[in-house]
This record gives structure tokens, sequence and C-alpha cells, in this order.
């Protein structure tokens, strides 16, 4: 029970005490007024504005108007009999809960105008009652103008990050279904190709076999290295789909490194957490090819490798000492520094060339994947 409520606290905060003070305030209006009448007729406009105000809450339609005027008249009668504005803040924040454009402008205005020509009455007839408690009247004023439109823009902003979240979720769908369909194209393209050749050549060697068994051998022998490109091929499709860490990486690249004679120079922690699969993967292919260029190109003897993970980024740099062998047009020769610009570039990363001593290579990569991956893996 204690549980209960402090959760409940923590939620609402401290709303449900004003709210509770705004509920018992009226009353002490009320008692202040010497007519045994008129302390009747308030309590039951007070009691009546409660129940309604809850009903109001819960109805729908053309009901909302009807609730919504009866508060707007009960808020004026209280503010002309006893100088309580008070209910205008209940108004104010059930108006600011009415999403339809027409209903909120209509109940708005008529409930500042009726709120505010109820005011003046009361200032005309209870002057002295009104003037003590001018600064509360002039903060519920302020509220009625403002309360509603506050909690408009508040109700539109939550709004708006439910279908951003509806639409996240939309798009890790559609990379999903696109992998599915990538998968499916790079198996009919392969497989599906390369099984029925191998269909078509047995049939072949199976005719030849007496006729021309020196033709039918050669046809099973392409049987056979067909079949072998095939398994291959399957390896290399399942891999790309298990998809690269950037840990994993690291690892195989200090080995590649190791086998060459180039010190590496890499500090363990600086591992990234939050990069998206997706985006990681990309990072990993990317370092491969860099790290394979230093073996093949650079000369260096050490290669020095940073990773890191800033707020919404990924930056990882591969520098070597050894010599930059290429053109000033980096991505000219080969496909390995074109191929690593474009996926990069692809997933909204970036990719920077710093030839000057030794080579440098700058890869950013963001957090998130905002991306589809439209292309199969080079
Ligand atoms: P591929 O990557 O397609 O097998 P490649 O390695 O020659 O071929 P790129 O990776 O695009 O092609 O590199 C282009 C050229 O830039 C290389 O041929 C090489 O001359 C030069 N180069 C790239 N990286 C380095 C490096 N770390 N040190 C020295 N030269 C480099
Ligand atoms: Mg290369």
């Amino acid at each position: 029970m204690v549980k209960k409520y402090l959760k409940f606290q923590k939620l609402s905060g401290i709303s449900p005490y004003i709210w509770t003070i705004f509920f018992i305030l009226p009353f002490y209006f009320i008692f202040k007024s010497s007519s045994t009448l008129v302390i009747i007729i308030g309590i039951v406009l007070t009691l009546l504005f409660f129940s309604v105000y809850r009903f109001a809450f819960v109805s729908k339609g053309w009901a909302i108007y009807m609730w919504a005027f009866l508060l707007i008249g009960i808020s004026t009668a209280s503010i002309t009999l006893f100088s309580y504005i008070y209910f205008a803040f209940f108004i104010a924040y059930f108006i600011g809960n009415i999403r339809d454009r027409v209903p909120f402008h209509i109940l708005y205005y008529v409930h500042l105008t009726s709120a505010a020509v109820a005011a003046n009455f009361s200032f005309v007839l209870k002057r002295e009652l009104f003037l003590t408690q001018i600064p509360f009247v002039v903060i519920t004023l302020i509220s009625a103008i403002l309360l509603p439109f506050s909690i408009r823009i508040r109700k539109d902003r939550e709004q708006l990050e439910e279908k951003l979240e509806f639409a996240n979720e939309r798009i890790s769908e559609l990379v999903k279904m696109e992998e599915r369909q990538r998968i499916a194209r790079d198996l009919h393209d392969t497989l599906g190709q390369k099984l029925s050749l191998i269909g078509l050549k047995s049939d072949l060697a199976r005719k030849l076999i007496y006729k021309d068994p020196e033709q039918a051998r050669a046809e099973i022998k392409s049987v056979q290295q067909t079949a072998r490109t095939s398994l291959n091929e399957v390896r290399k499709i399942v891999s790309s789909m298990k998809g690269i860490r950037l840990k994993d990486e690291l690892v195989n690249i200090k080995q590649i490194l190791e086998a060459a004679g180039i010190k590496l120079i890499y500090e363990e922690k600086q591992t990234p957490a939050s990069i998206s699969l997706l985006n990681e993967n990309i990072l990993s292919m990317c370092l491969k090819e860099a790290v394979t260029n230093v073996v093949k190109h650079s000369g260096a003897t050490t290669c020095r490798i940073d990773v890191h993970q800033q707020l919404k980024e990924v930056i990882i740099t591969i520098t070597d000492d050894g010599c930059f062998k290429g053109t000033e047009q980096y991505f000219s020769k080969g496909h390995g520094l074109l191929g690593m610009k474009e996926r990069l570039e692809f997933a909204n990363g970036s990719l920077q060339i710093d030839t000057e001593n030794g080579t440098q290579l700058t890869m950013k990569m963001p957090n998130e994947s905002k991306i589809k991956e439209k292309e199969g893996s080079k």
C-alpha cells in the first residue's frame, strides 16, 4: 500500500496536493458568506462541479460541450457569488485535454470571456474580498490563458513521440525484410544457377558414359568443380549473414599484422558498445580492408588503431608509419578505398584520408543505423 502510494507520488509529483488544496479551498470561501442559503448553494455548486468534472473527462462527442458549458456555468456562478475564481484552473486543464481543434478553441474562448466578465462583476460587487486575493486571481487568469495551450502542446509532442517510435519499429521491420530478400536473391543467383548447371552436366555425363567415356569423365569433373564453388559460396553467404563484430575483427587483425611482422598499437578497453549491429558490421569490413592495405602496400613497422565511442558516433583511426603508394586521387586505382568510402557514406558515415606521414584513415560512423541495407556485401 505504502509502495503503491510512493510510486503514484513519484509519477505525479506535487500536483495531487495542489489539486487537493483547490478542492478544499471553495469551502473556505463559501463559509465566509453570511447567509445559510448562500452556503447551501455554494456546497451544492462545489459538489456538482466535481461530479460534472469527472463525467466531462470520460465523455465523448457532443457531450463534451454539454459538460464543459455546465462547468463554465458553475465556475461563473462561484466567481459571482463567492468571488471564488479557482475553478478556472480545473476547466483550463480540462480544455487543454480536448484533442479536436474546433471544440478546443470554442471552449477556450467561452471560458476565458465568461471568467473575465464574472471576475469584473465580482470586483465591482465585492471589491474588498476580491482585492485581498488579487495576486491569486491574476495567477489564475494567466493560467486560464496559458494552461490549455501548454497542455495541448505537451500532448501533441507525446503523440509525435509515439508516432516516431512506431516509425522506428517499422523501419527495423523493413530492414529485416530487405535482408531476407537479399538472402533469397543471393541464394537464387548463386546456388540456384549452380544446382541447375550440376543437373544439366550430370545428365549429359549419364548420356555420354558409354558413347564417349572420356567426355563423360570431363563432365563429371566439371560437376565436382561446380559443387565445390557452390559450397564456398554458401559459406560466404552464411558468414555475411552472421555479420562481423568489431571485437572479433580486431582479433583477426591482430593475427594478420602479427604474421606480417607489423606491430599493432591498440588499447583493448575502447571497443564500442552502443552502435547498431548493421553499422558495426560495415565498420568491421572497412577496418579489415584498411589493415589489408597496410599489410599489402605500406611497408610500415607499426600500425595504430584507435576506437572512440562518442555520444552519437564511433570514430576509428588506422595509422601506419609506412609510405602511401597511391596517387592523390585515392579512389582511382583499386576498389578497396572506394568501397570503404561508399559503404560508410551509405550509412551516413564518412572516410577521411591523410597521407602526410604514412597513411591515416579516419572512419566515422553514427551509432544508429538510419538506412536500409540495399546492397549486398561486396
Ligand atoms: P583492392 O583493395 O581492390 O584489392 P588496392 O588495395 O590496390 O586493391 P585500394 O585499397 O583502393 O586498392 O587502395 C588504392 C591504392 O592506395 C593502393 O593500390 C595503394 O597504392 C594505396 N594505398 C592504400 N592504402 C595504403 C597504405 N596503408 N599504405 C600505402 N599505400 C596505400
Ligand atoms: Mg585495398
